[in-house]
């Protein structure tokens, strides 16, 4: 059994590298028009009122024979956090990665050269969310068991450098910068993905979710707000 379905996998797995369709069908959009999209539908999604767009027969069968999804999205594996509702997108929309924690290991980041390369996708959104789990249990520290400890070893650098921050609450602190330093680890990431982020072929941003109001904030708006606010004391 076990040799049947590592040879399902194998072969899946050939099909998707060789998708001739793929990558022949794909009308991938600009990163703004991409973030722009997300946006709007997690404002449908937050105030209640979602389309559920691409989710019929009609789009199953569009998207059977070959996906251009317009963004990536890296996020936790929180069941509270599920890419498609939030962003109220449906089937062939999003190419998602999901992991506790949205840490990025070389499979991970294998998957993102994939639809960066291969389907020419050229926004990847790294998104975090409240109270996430993962960030929360190496916040409180303790020997972590089992393959958990894989997971706290990639969120502790965010960890170690929100407590060195003055002001704020530590495990929110860790969270952005757990965001942040994943979206900092896929440019950075050689050679298919930064040399693709320096002939500005993608763009990666961090986001945050907020479980309780359903919105999503983009961590470079947030980080433009709180200068302004600095700067508004600093007139004073
Ligand atoms: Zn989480």
């Amino acid at each position: 059994m076990k040799k049947i379905g590592l040879a399902a996998l194998v072969l899946c797995a050939l099909i998707l590298m060789s998708d001739p369709l793929s990558a022949s069908k794909n009308q991938s959009i600009s990163p703004e028009a991409a973030v722009q999209k997300l946006i709007e539908g997690n404002n449908r999604y937050a105030i209640g009122k979602p389309e559920r767009p691409h989710q019929n027969q009609d789009r199953r069968n569009e998207v059977a024979q070959g996906q251009s999804p317009f963004a990536i999205i890296v996020t936790c594996s929180d069941s509270r956090v599920p890419p498609e509702i939030l962003f109220d997108q449906g089937l062939g929309d999003l190419f998602i990665i999901r992991t506790a924690g949205n840490v990025i290991d070389d499979s991970a980041l294998g998957s993102i050269e994939y639809a960066a390369e291969h389907l020419g996708v050229q926004l990847i959104l790294v998104l975090g969310h409240e109270r996430c789990g993962a960030v929360d249990a190496t916040v409180k520290g303790g020997e972590a068991p089992g393959h958990i400890k894989e997971l706290v070893k990639y969120i502790e650098p965010a960890v170690k450098k929100s407590r060195e921050k003055k002001g704020g609450d530590l495990l929110e602190n860790s969270i952005h910068e757990n965001v942040l330093m994943t979206v900092e680890k896929i440019i950075e990431s050689r050679p298919i993905l930064n040399e693709l982020y320096e002939k500005k072929k993608i763009k990666a941003v961090g986001a945050y979710y907020d479980l309780d109001s359903g919105t999503v904030q983009f961590l470079e708006e947030k980080k433009e707000k709180e200068e302004k606010k600095e700067d508004i004391v600093i007139d004073k």
